[in-house]
């Protein structure tokens, strides 16, 4: 079913109808203080040659076809994550990662502020 939808449009309007309160907010870009994960966003827009659209927060990864409907979207340009895995800063709306996420990836060695923030460094 997922495979005939033509475009973003439609795909949208499935989810919307089937689960209406999955897509839980709609971000434009992540924080600057994460330029790592915007590069992969990018260099993942450019594999599927495909044009960076949003950052969709989800509620959660629960039906099978919430797997089939990221997958869509993350080909079509969208990143779709989980508002266990991040939230937006109050005052500029970009992707942050929660605590357990920053954990990790600082643990992983990645490009990430000394110390965690709720919002980004040049909002607070
Ligand atoms: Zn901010």
């Amino acid at each position: 079913m997922i495979t005939e939808l033509e475009t973003i449009e439609d795909i949208f309007n499935v989810i919307k109808e089937k689960y209406p309160n999955w897509i839980i907010d709609v971000l434009d870009s992540y924080s600057t203080d994460y330029p790592e994960l915007q590069a992969n966003w990018n260099i993942l827009c450019d594999v599927f040659k495909a044009k960076p659209q949003k950052i969709l927060l989800v509620s959660a990864f629960e039906a099978d076809d919430h797997f089939s409907f990221a997958e869509v979207l993350t080909q079509v340009g969208f990143v779709v994550r989980t508002i266990h895995e991040f939230h937006s800063c109050d005052i500029c709306k970009s992707a942050i990662p929660n605590k357990h996420m920053y954990e990790k990836m600082k643990e992983l060695k990645k490009n990430v502020p000394s110390s965690y923030q709720i919002n980004c460094s040049i909002c607070l």
